[in-house]
């Protein structure tokens, strides 16, 4: 059984609008379209973190995006995940422009279409390793009745139902990042984002977060990964490079 199974259903079954409002057909062009798009920070001189930038991820594919600190990554991921908005050109994800909704819809896609996976993990430290993976499902869509039963199948998944009451502070880094893996699928997103998510991972650990991805990709998960590290990158299928806020495909 593969883990998104484990999640309730096929890839394909999870992209079907069901625990979404409307019955319209499920959306087959890319997931994550950006056209145009810039993002300047105002100053003295204003940074130009993103430049032109046009982007097409489809259904089903492994980005990785690289590029030396400093280059526009998070800037990028920020944007790709709806945490930040594009000063010029538009960002369509699942086909929807996002760059003039209102925070609210934009949270609603955030929460039920886009995982994240950070650096530094960003877990809850007081709540246990269970509830941080149920708290994920609050905002999602998933079902009430669904929500524990999937908490736990995700967290089996990544190896740690023998950690369900502990507190993040006691678990390994990698132990850690596993959490915030299963945290990051349990809603069934339909692209996952990941920002040097094995920035804080010696390299065993990292090898592990790793096949996990390759799993999920497998799976038929999109995936973009965010990293400056030329070995995390050549996991994905397609490589992206990021230079001074321009985007390249390598290879
Ligand atoms: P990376 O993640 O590749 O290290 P960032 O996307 O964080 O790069 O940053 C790209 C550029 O934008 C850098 O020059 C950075 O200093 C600048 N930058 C990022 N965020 C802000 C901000 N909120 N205000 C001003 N400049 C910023
Ligand atoms: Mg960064």
């Amino acid at each position: 059984m593969t883990l998104l199974d484990d999640l309730g259903g096929s890839a394909a079954e999870r992209w079907d609008p069901e625990h979404e409002a409307t019955a319209e057909p499920a959306f087959t062009g890319p997931v994550i379209e950006l056209r145009d798009l810039t993002r300047t920070f105002p100053g003295d001189p204003p940074v130009h973190a993103l430049r032109a930038t046009d982007l097409r991820v489809e259904r089903g594919e492994y980005v990785s995006v690289i590029g030396p600190s400093g280059s526009g990554k998070s800037t990028l991921l920020h944007m790709l995940g709806l945490l930040d908005r594009p000063t010029t050109g538009d960002y369509l994800l699942d086909g929807v422009p996002t760059g003039t909704l209102p925070e609210r819809d934009r949270a609603a896609l955030r929460g039920g279409r886009i995982g994240f996976v950070f650096q530094s993990f960003h877990l809850l430290a007081q709540r246990s390793v269970l509830d941080n993976v149920l708290l994920a499902t609050l905002y999602s869509g998933v079902p009430r009745s669904e929500r524990r039963d999937r908490a736990l199948a995700a967290l089996d998944r990544v190896g740690l139902s023998h950690r369900l009451d502990f507190l993040p502070t006691v678990l390994s880094g990698g132990e850690r990042q596993r959490v915030a893996v299963a945290r990051a699928v349990i809603a069934s997103p339909h692209v996952l984002l990941a920002d040097e998510p094995t920035g804080n991972l010696d390299s065993a650990t990292s090898e592990g977060v790793l096949d996990l991805f390759d799993e999920l990709h497998r799976d038929g998960l999109t995936l973009v990964v965010i990293t400056h590290d030329d070995a995390v990158s050549a996991r994905a299928q397609r490589r992206v490079r990021i230079a001074d806020g321009v985007l390249t495909e390598v290879g």
